[in-house]
């Protein structure tokens, strides 16, 4: 199968390969060293601030959302939170179930983040700002720099979900100041699922200290704690930290994060310029390159999804809610070629040659 899905994405053969041994011990002086040497390459790729930790959280993007969420707020704090689309809403409902107070920034979802929405809130008494950098659900970056001017100035604590955007996009934690960076192992990272990093800034490992976290296995101070012998509270998922490792260190040789910024950057560019030939509409607003949205008009998505998914071997990543059947997203991360994205679109054209793209019900 060809994977133009979002997550999980195809990874590069040395890091499959590590999938196929047995899981080993890890409560040992070898798995320390490369856990200790997963924090501090994902720190550099981050660009993270000098004095920044690093913790690799057991579960999903939306597990290490949580664990943030959970352990870095607490009854103290006043946040924001930018609501434009289903990423940034799982944000608001953590905010909900956590008991943290917090006013939503809602936006109409396709559009980007505006200084004019950011506007009321100036000198409010605010804390803390949460926002995904990307929302992977309707293929939007938003601007970085206007959220940096803005946190700084409000003296906000920025919780920054990179899940998708981290090395698709430019970041550089320690300029923009953001105290925590999170992301996931089956986006850009290219690995399998099952483990969230997250990257924590000084002034975030301070704040973590003097919060009790009301979970254990996603206790950010336990976290912390046992990261500094390179290990975990627990079991973590032995098999996916040890690709992370495979896969960081791939990307440190090839030249580092802004290489690997500019390798995705090709490829979406790529796909957007063969994509005009299709009958869609790319949104190109304010675009990540994690992603590319197209909308469907009067074509089925969901048929389209099928068709290539069936027929084809292909999965292009297929959207939830009201846009299940008007559009869909091409992800450009993973382990992917230039020639895929080719290989996609003459897929496409052969699809509605055969009779195949049919119109919604
Ligand atoms: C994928 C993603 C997540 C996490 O989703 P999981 O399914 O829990 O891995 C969170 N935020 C963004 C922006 C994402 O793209």
């Amino acid at each position: 199968m060809l994977n133009f899905a979002v997550g999980p994405v195809q990874s590069e053969d040395d890091v499959r390969a590590l999938g196929a041994l047995n899981v080993p011990y890890f409560r040992t002086p070898e798995f320390s060293t490369t856990m200790l040497e997963n924090e501090q390459m994902i720190c550099e790729l981050a660009k993270a601030p000098k004095g920044s930790r690093a913790v690799f959280v057991t579960g999903s993007g939306t597990a290490g959302m949580e664990t943030v969420v959970a352990g870095t707020l607490s009854a103290e704090d006043k946040a924001l939170v930018v609501d434009g689309g289903s990423f940034g809403h799982r944000f608001v409902q953590l905010l909900e179930l956590h008991n943290i107070f917090h006013t939503v920034i809602k936006l109409n979802y396709g559009t980007s983040l505006t200084a004019a929405d950011l506007e009321p809130y100036q000198n409010q008494g605010y804390t803390a700002f949460l926002v995904n950098l990307g929302e992977t659900s309707q293929g939007i970056l938003y601007d970085a720099e206007l959220i940096s001017a803005f946190c700084k100035a409000n003296n906000l604590f920025w919780i920054a979900d990179c899940v998708s955007s981290f090395l698709a996009d430019p970041f550089d934690m320690a300029s923009l100041g953001v105290d925590v960076m999170i992301t996931g192992s089956q986006k850009a990272l290219a690995c399998p699922p099952g483990i969230s990093p997250l990257v924590l800034s000084p002034k975030a490992v301070t704040k973590i200290t003097g919060i009790k976290a009301p979970c254990m296995y996603l206790d950010l101070n336990l976290l912390l704690q046992n990261g500094e012998r390179g290990q975990t509270p627990f079991t973590p998922a032995v098999q996916t930290l040890l690709q992370i490792h495979k896969r960081l260190s791939n990307i440190v040789k090839a030249g580092g994060v802004d290489a690997e910024n500019a390798r995705i950057a090709v490829l979406a560019k790529d796909f957007r310029e063969r994509a005009q030939s299709l009958p869609f509409k790319m949104r190109l607003v304010s675009p990540s390159n994690a992603v590319t949205f197209l909308s469907t008009g009067n074509y089925s998505a969901k048929m389209l999804f099928q068709v290539l998914k069936d027929e084809y071997g292909m999965w292009i990543c297929p959207n939830g809610g009201e846009n299940a059947d008007t559009s869909f997203r091409v992800g450009h991360i993973g382990a992917h070629e230039l020639s895929d994205n080719a290989v996609l679109v003459a897929a496409i054209h052969d699809v509605q040659r055969r009779g195949l793209l049919t119109t919604r019900e």
